[in-house]
């Protein structure tokens, strides 16, 4: 039985505007055959086991010729696989979806088409240019300025095209452009026509350059203005200023190390990437096993029901706590009368898949925080039960015992370097690539000193963003200068932290 091929629009930069239909099949596909256009982020929506083959093509420099693509698409089906073929933007606009389609109709193996946000569209929409208007175009064409427009025949129709569609988007067009904006004023379309250029339109880095027809070849050429971009010709270009939103927001330009683990890196990522920024993510921590053992954890599980009180100071706690639980075949009545505390909001809505919910959250979200809201409702003779990293600090069980009360430090999981990222984030610094790094626990602030090698004077152009006053006072001891710490103690504080801090810049 054979497969099935679906040529997929990958949109065209922003891996969210990918389509649900193009999600729902890269999450069932077996091969996931992608372009140099498309997001890595999009192949964390293929199964980790599906094979992913990058045939990208990079102007001049194909990686596999277009015959050999077909060929490898239709081996693939042809050996019963679901594959997702991912084109940049749509795989019929100037994606070569017509060529793959009718070879795999050819070779007689099932196809889909599903189309994606083109980049045509799509770059200008982020640039705040929309491609038709009521009061500006009625008519927009696509084409191609990849074609040398000089050559005798061409497959262009130069002068009807210039005047008869109000905007014109060339796509492959930037180094051709004084070739192009030639051949439009020489067939009629006005020097002083408003063009813009958008460079790598819908991402973080997108960048736009705007003239008219009569001035835009020589400005992108004094600025080495680089593709891939689409340029755009036509009045719509003129009211971007009043249209902007996208490179108008407060982080964009910006360049931000989210340094938390791989798992919890996203939920960060994603507020920066609001607020406009170009998130890298590189964990410079991770999370392990206890490095001596589970003796301690172990033998607080078998004892659960004599505590009066669970304190969780990380998701990480509580996920770590509950796996174990659940490995010794215990769920979440095991924890019987138990209160459960939380050191913020995260952590506790970490408790709600197991069905908790914490009594006790500080507004503060550090161990003093935690401490001094449990200090009422303590009588000095309870016992409680901390799983957390081994590496944390000892002001929360020392203070609740000279409230009196038993407390058990249990090692639940623990923090090492990344070291895999090692490499990674030594290069961004030499290339002097980031402005701020952000941090969310003083472990992560050790874990990247370490790592990186760098002294506080290779780091002195970098702002250092942390969630809160311990892992600032960390950045301090580490001789780090510039550093800015959020108001309130979640990631969402951080994220306004930097953007205040942008805003006052
Ligand atoms: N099928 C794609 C186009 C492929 S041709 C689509 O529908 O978008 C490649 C050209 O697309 C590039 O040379 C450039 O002109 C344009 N392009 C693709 N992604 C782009 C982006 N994010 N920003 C600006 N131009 C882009």
């Amino acid at each position: 039985m054979n497969g099935i091929v679906y040529l997929t629009g990958a949109g065209p930069g922003d891996y969210r505007l990918l389509t649900l239909r193009g999600k729902e099949v890269l999450g069932r596909a077996d091969v996931v055959v992608y372009d140099y256009l498309a997001d890595s982020r999009l192949l964390e929506f293929a199964p980790p086991t599906a094979e992913k083959i990058y045939v990208g093509k990079k102007a001049a420099n194909h990686t596999l010729p277009q015959d050999q693509i077909s060929e490898l698409l239709v081996a693939k089906a042809k050996e019963g696989k679901t594959v997702v073929r991912l084109k940049g933007g749509d795989p019929f606009v100037f994606g070569r979806g017509g060529e793959e389609s009718r070879l795999l109709h050819d070779a007689g193996i099932p196809f889909e088409i599903i189309p994606g946000v083109t980049s045509a569209i799509g770059a200008p929409a982020y640039a705040g240019i929309p491609v038709t208007d009521r009061t500006a175009a009625s008519s927009f064409a696509v084409v191609t300025g990849h074609e040398d427009p000089t050559k005798a025949e061409s497959s262009i129709h130069w002068d009807k095209l210039a005047t008869a569609v109000d905007t014109l988007v060339f796509l492959m067009g930037v180094h051709n452009l004084p070739a192009i904006t030639e051949k439009l004023m020489a067939n009629g379309r006005p020097a002083d026509t408003p063009a813009a250029l958008v460079r790598w339109g819908t991402k973080p880095v997108q960048e736009t350059l705007t003239g008219t027809v009569g001035d835009i070849a020589e400005k992108a050429a004094a600025c080495q203005f680089k593709p891939p971009a689409v340029f755009i010709v036509g009045d719509v270009v003129a009211p971007r200023p009043s249209m902007q939103w996208f490179d108008t927001k407060p982080l964009f330009g910006l360049s931000i190390a989210v340094t938390r683990t791989h798992a919890q890196a996203p939920a960060l990522t994603q507020q920066l990437e609001e607020l406009g920024a170009r998130c890298l993510e590189v964990p410079t921590i991770r999370i392990t096993p206890p490095t001596d053992d589970y003796e301690a954890l172990d033998a607080a599980i078998d004892h659960l029901s004599d505590y009066d009180w669970l304190i969780f100071t990380s998701t990480n706690g509580v996920d770590a706590f509950f796996r174990r639980l659940h490995g010794h075949q215990l769920d979440s009545r095991a924890l019987g009368k138990a209160k459960l505390a939380a050191i913020g909001s995260a952590t506790a809505k970490a408790l709600e898949p197991y069905g908790l919910t914490a009594d006790v959250v500080p507004s503060a979200y550090c161990a003093e925080g935690l401490a001094a809201a449990l200090e009422p409702l303590l009588n000095g003779r309870e016992r409680i039960l901390i799983p957390r990293a081994k590496e944390a600090r000892s002001i929360l069980p020392d203070t609740l015992r000279r409230y009196g009360a038993s407390v058990d430090v249990c090692e639940a999981y623990c923090t090492l370097p990344a070291s895999e990222n090692g490499e990674a984030l030594k290069d961004l610094l030499q290339h002097k690539a980031l402005d701020v790094v952000t941090f969310t626990s003083s472990s992560a602030v050790r874990s990247f000193l370490s790592l990186t090698e760098a002294s506080s004077e290779a780091l002195q152009d970098i702002t250092f963003a942390c969630i809160g006053p311990i892992t600032a006072r960390t950045c301090q001891e580490a001789g780090l200068k510039k550093i800015i710490t959020a108001k309130t103690y979640t990631t969402k504080g951080l994220a306004e932290c930097i953007r205040d801090w942008r805003l006052k810049e």
